[in-house]
């Protein structure tokens, strides 16, 4: 990793304008699909550092930097803020009312600039082709797959690999990772059954959605506990049922809201396969009179590291900063694995630590999402660029 240290040696040099940049960002936070400012700050810094940059998938940006023959590297930062009112009470809040950076995506976001400078002032330490692609509207799940659609594919080099980093609530400066599944596939689903209103004294007119819609809910708990093999991760919730308004009318439809979780893209089939079949089946036996609907949104693709290239990424890790911890299977979900399966590569995904140390093994952090979420600048950012930037040079030096 002698190399790599060469290329990091600059690093105090930058984190300035690194630190600038967060902040900066973390002031001006913007929604999923709205990241405008955001994506013109990052089109601008990456054509200052030499990259040949494209826009895709609205405000999707990839910068690419052609530095001879070898192989071809895409890291992916998020850009997207949350709809929450931020109360950290830091000097450099949001602005933006309602809109905050709550899940560190300005982290990411500074630290693959900070990555993408270094490597390419410093482009006879290495050969081949580095690709930083910065995409929209990861909370929604949908800015992978936008630019994906925009043609994502054919109009970047394909690559050899591709990574992808998070900040979370470990002790700041630690990293951590795991070959196999590190997020679960998440599927949201709206599920709308009929029923036959009627008055709420003559029952025998009707087919009542509420009695329906309970025995789907009861029927639908077996789906974890009897159908999915004892081991095997899986959540069903229901988080909504909605059906009717009044105590004496019989109402006509019922509406379910179903969220699923999973590791294993069977296991993800078996819930999906089981929901439908079961609420098909329970719509005959209430003797429905017409069809359910099943409306799929919201839905998350596994995130599965590569066995191989999280044990190369792995050591170069060790090599660099000493030790890397071994990251647990995630509950939460993301969208970067559109990104490597457009072009069928393999990836991995790493946790970077974004927390005080201390307030860490007091419990005091507040998690992802929250008001109160507040990585501590240093060491999370200079950490974040070093990750990116060794990870990279393990493919390409
Ligand atoms: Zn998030
Ligand atoms: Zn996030």
């Amino acid at each position: 990793m002698d190399i790599a240290r060469k290329v990091l040696a600059d690093l105090d040099k930058e984190l300035q304008w690194v630190h600038e940049t967060y902040r900066d960002l973390h002031r001006h936070p913007e929604l999923s699909l709205e990241e405008t400012r955001t994506s013109a700050l990052v089109a601008g810094k990456l054509e200052e550092f030499g990259y040949q940059v494209q826009h895709l998938g609205g405000t999707g940006v990839v910068g690419v930097l052609d530095n001879g023959p070898g192989r071809t590297v895409v890291a992916r930062a998020d850009m997207d803020a949350l709809p929450v009112q931020e109360a950290t009470g830091l000097d450099y809040a949001s602005e933006n009312d309602g809109v905050m950076h709550a899940c560190g995506h300005d982290v990411h976001v500074a630290a693959l600039l900070g990555a993408a400078k270094l490597l390419a002032d410093h482009r006879t330490e290495w050969s081949g082709t580095y690709i930083a692609l910065f995409q929209p509207a990861e909370e929604t799940a949908q800015g992978s797959a936008a630019m994906v659609a925009d043609g994502l594919a054919d109009k970047i080099p394909a690559p050899d690999v591709a990574f992808a980093q998070h900040v979370m609530g470990l002790p700041a400066g630690e990293l951590q990772t795991i070959a196999g599944p590190v997020l679960s596939a998440g599927d949201s689903i709206r599920i709308t059954v009929h029923g036959t209103g009627a008055h709420g004294s003559m029952p025998q007119l009707s087919v009542d959605p509420v009695v329906l819609a309970a025995s789907i809910v009861m029927r639908l708990q077996s789906v974890v506990s009897r159908e999915v093999q004892p081991g095997e991760f899986a959540v069903l919730t229901i988080g909504s049922v909605q059906v009717g308004a009044k105590s004496n009318i019989i109402a006509d439809k019922a509406t379910l809201l179903l969220n699923l979780r999973s590791y294993d893209n069977a296991v993800r089939e078996t819930l999906i396969k089981a929901v439908e079949r079961i609420v098909r089946g329970e719509c005959a036996a209430a003797g429905s009179p017409k069809e359910p609907e099943f409306e799929y949104y919201d839905q998350f693709p596994l995130t599965t590291n590569d066995a191989a290239v999280t044990a190369r990424v792995s050591a170069a890790f060790e090599a660099y900063f000493g030790a890397v911890g071994s990251a647990g299977r995630q509950s939460a979900s993301e969208d970067f694995s559109r990104i490597p399966d457009a072009f069928g590569v393999p990836y991995t995904f790493w946790l970077l630590g974004g927390m005080d140390p201390q307030a860490c093994k007091e419990g005091k952090t507040a998690p992802n999402h929250s008001p109160h979420f507040a990585p501590v600048i240093e060491p999370t950012l200079a950490r974040g660029v070093e990750a990116m930037a060794v990870a990279a040079l393990s493919e390409l030096a």
